[in-house]
């Protein structure tokens, strides 16, 4: 099934975007008997101008944008850093000759899955004198082609990470399994969980759970989402193709 997303042309449609998804997060949360304030929403804003993001963020109510790559959100916060309340959160797999852009401007960085890059982005956060959130990306669908550490890897690599001070573990982050078989897409989310639950033992700073997409944000939620990034049920479908943000994959989502 292909799920229909609504346009957003202007900032009122934007605006009423986000507000139905705040309600079907609320309602999600209410079915499961979570505390709707405990759900961060992200709103993912990539291939959507600037422009329409000034109109839409203007006025409050969007103060944190994810974006997938860094070039693309470096050139969004140039163009929208007269903003002051609004924030941004890299969600895409990095690479070691990027980090200094995301130390300069990035509030957060949700797809930590290489020491390498722990160490490139440490050394540039030092430098700038910043320290960033990060969340640690676990690959809970075994799919070789996607990013992220595999679960049982995961203890391992926290170990190290107290090394690169400038880097502060919040949580989890989690692709899905790209499928409309929903007990696959649920078995992805209850990995990611079940992983922090093992790791908070020893690292209780890893309180959060980024996980849900448009297409699922309801199931993640229920399965213990505290963040859910969510782009085209906000800003309308995309025209690129998501084989653009994850290579070599096949299947498109959903
Ligand atoms: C684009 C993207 C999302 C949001 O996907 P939508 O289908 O637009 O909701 C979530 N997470 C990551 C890592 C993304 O790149």
């Amino acid at each position: 099934m292909k799920p229909v997303y609504p346009h957003a042309e202007t900032a009122e449609a934007i605006r009423a975007n986000l507000a139905a998804v705040r309600a079907r997060i609320d309602a999600a949360c209410r079915r499961c008997g979570r505390d709707p304030t405990e759900v961060r929403l992200l709103p993912v804003s990539k291939t959507v101008p600037a422009e329409s993001l000034r109109a839409a963020c203007d006025g409050g109510g969007i103060n944190l944008l994810g974006e997938n790559r860094v070039q693309e959100a470096w050139q969004k916060w140039q163009a929208l850093h007269d903003l002051p309340q609004l924030r941004w959160a890299i969600i895409g797999h990095l690479q070691t000759n990027k980090a200094r852009y995301v130390a300069r401007f990035a509030a957060e960085f949700q797809a930590l899955d290489q020491l390498s890059v722990a160490e490139a982005l440490d050394r540039r956060l030092q430098q700038e004198g910043r320290s960033l959130d990060v969340f640690i990306q676990i690959n809970t669908s075994d799919e070789p082609q996607k990013y992220g550490i595999a679960p049982e890897e995961a203890e391992r690599f926290l170990k190290v990470l107290p090394a690169y001070s400038a880097l502060k573990p919040r949580g989890l982050m989690t692709l899905a399994l790209f499928s409309s078989d929903e007990a696959a897409v649920r078995k992805c989310f209850i990995r990611l969980r079940e992983t922090r639950d093992r790791l908070q033992q020893r690292h209780p700073e890893l309180a959060e759970l980024s996980m849900g997409m448009s297409g699922d944000f309801e199931l993640a939620i229920a399965e213990g989402a505290t963040t859910v990034r969510v782009g085209q049920a906000i800003f309308g479908a995309r025209n690129t193709p998501d084989s653009a943000y994850w290579p070599n994959l096949s299947q498109s989502p959903q």
